[in-house]
């Protein structure tokens, strides 16, 4: 059983980070004009992605992990940005946490990481946080979004303007961004 106090915290991260960034080596091909073709690497991964009106609109989504039917649903209710976001970090918990057959996130999983309720366990806490990492590192990868940073701010671009233009080309929300960029500099 993994917890917090047995785990060196960065290390996990980093981990999470670095099986996101061997993914995108061992695919290279589902980066697409700059950007991260999330669905596409679910179907190389033998996943299936659909999406689905929840009726809990609350929910962002769940990976269900079965051998020939792994299926990830988002809520087409979300934003394109945010079922991408879900899909990455789906895909996070597939590559990080295969042996739990669901996983299921509300909104505030994805970035914020929010207890479910009141008895979620430190691990899975921490699934969560490890989830988040993969997804962060898969839809910016370290890389590109250090070349993408310096090409912009040799433009004299500020700070509010990178993280704007960055979120349209990877297609993710400005938090999301804002969050990645925390992190780089
Ligand atoms: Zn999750």
């Amino acid at each position: 059983m993994v917890t917090l106090h047995m785990t060196n915290f960065s290390d996990v991260i980093q981990n999470a980070r670095e099986r996101a960034r061997t993914l995108l080596a061992q695919y290279p091909q589902i980066i697409k004009n700059g950007k991260v073709d999330v669905e596409g690497l679910a179907n190389e991964l033998g996943i299936e992605t659909k999406e689905a009106s929840f009726e809990d609109r609350s929910l962002a989504g769940y990976i269900r992990i079965k051998q020939g039917q792994n299926l990830i649903m988002v809520n087409r209710n979300n934003v394109p940005k945010r079922q991408r976001f879900t899909i990455a970090h789906e895909i996070g918990h597939f590559i990080l946490h295969p042996s739990q057959s669901v996983h299921v996130d509300d909104h505030d999983t994805a970035e914020l990481v929010h207890y479910r309720n009141g008895t979620s366990s430190q691990a899975t806490h921490l699934r969560e946080i490890e989830a988040n990492q993969f997804a962060s590192e898969l839809l910016m990868p370290e890389s590109m979004i250090l070349r993408d940073v310096n090409m912009l701010r040799t433009q004299g671009k500020g700070i509010s303007e990178i993280i704007e233009e960055l979120s349209e080309q990877y297609e993710v929300s400005q938090s999301a961004m804002t969050l990645r960029l925390n992190k780089v500099k």
